[in-house]
């Protein structure tokens, strides 16, 4: 458990909170993700800004209740599971931590290395990193994956069921991904079945408060500060934030980083969750999207509190 204590008070948390929401509320630029068509349906009104503090408290402004996909901020959670499980080094040489520059559904990249993923947050290498889970079928590894994200959350996360069928049904790049890997020999189970569960993980339902304790979970070494309950080792935490450190906002992690200063991790749906280690975590949804697939509101909110709560881990003051 990491020391607590380093924000400024929670009546100053939950001013700023509000502020960051009331700032960014009626920015309009950036589009709903539509390659996934029950995606397109989300309102684009939406807009919930969410503080969880490594002591337990929550702030919560706006549609904070809404739950949306979890998408690639799964990502993030089964690769932390998986080196729970697995160790750290083992899956670094199945999957890597580098970033690959490229569109996080790139084939190119993937060819390029020949058939090494980069790292866990670009579609190949959560591909890889989810044919890691644990269980003898792909029903055992969803159940892992569905329970470990719940645990992380402190509430028992369920499957968007139309997210999931409309995902199923269009996703016949992450279906060549997964192939291209089995010749490389980078998944050792069916295709098929990594990429259901895969798709799954991504469908499963979270709000922006849920995201926030996800992270805080991070931030606080891997006990959920919430329930208390412990979900990951410190070790692992410390190298998830690393590898979104470099990662997490697909091929804008560098300027996310300059800007911001917080590993963070992004989903198509519109939600962010940025961890400020040792302090908690900012958790936004705002379905409207930039070119490179992160919430337009989310980034602007979230920057404004990295600020204002001091959280950017370059600063020195
Ligand atoms: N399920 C989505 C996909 O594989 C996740 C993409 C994302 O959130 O970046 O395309």
């Amino acid at each position: 458990e990491v020391a607590t204590g380093s924000l400024p008070g929670w009546d100053r948390v939950e001013e700023l909170a509000r502020a960051a929401h009331a700032r960014y509320r009626d920015l309009d630029d950036g589009a709903v993700a539509d390659y996934i068509p029950a995606l397109a349906d989300a309102d684009p009104a939406l807009f919930a800004v969410c503080v969880a503090e490594t002591d337990g408290s929550v702030h919560a402004v706006g549609d904070a209740g809404v739950e949306f996909s979890v998408q690639s901020i799964s990502k993030a959670f089964v690769y932390a599971l998986v080196c729970e499980q697995l160790g750290h080094e083992a899956v670094r040489e199945r999957v890597g931590v580098n970033n690959t520059g490229l569109p996080f559904n790139s084939v190119v990249a993937v060819e390029l290395q020949q058939g090494h993923p980069m790292n866990p947050m670009v579609n190949a290498g959560a591909l890889a990193t989810t044919a890691l889970v644990p269980g003898a079928t792909p029903q055992e590894r969803w159940e892992h994956v569905r329970e470990g994200l719940s645990r992380f959350a402190g509430r028992e996360l369920v499957l968007d069921e139309e997210v999931h069928r409309s995902e199923s049904a269009t996703n016949a790049r992450n279906q060549a991904i997964a192939r291209l890997l089995q010749s490389y020999g980078r998944i050792d189970h069916e295709p098929a079945g990594v990429v259901d569960v895969y798709t799954r993980q991504c469908a499963l339902r979270v709000d922006a408060r849920d995201i926030a304790v996800m992270g805080a979970t991070l931030a606080d070494g891997g006990v959920n500060p919430v329930t208390r309950e412990r979900v990951v080792s410190e070790d692992v935490c410390r190298d998830t934030l690393a590898v979104l450190a470099s990662t997490g906002m697909y091929e804008r992690s560098g300027d996310w980083l300059f800007e911001i200063g917080l590993p963070a991790k992004s989903g198509v749906a519109g939600g962010i969750v940025a961890v400020a280690p040792g302090k908690g975590a900012i958790g936004t949804f705002s379905p409207r999207l930039d070119a490179a697939g992160n919430s337009v509101r989310g980034q602007r909110a979230t920057a404004y509190l990295s600020r204002t709560l001091g959280l950017n881990l370059f600063a020195s003051a």
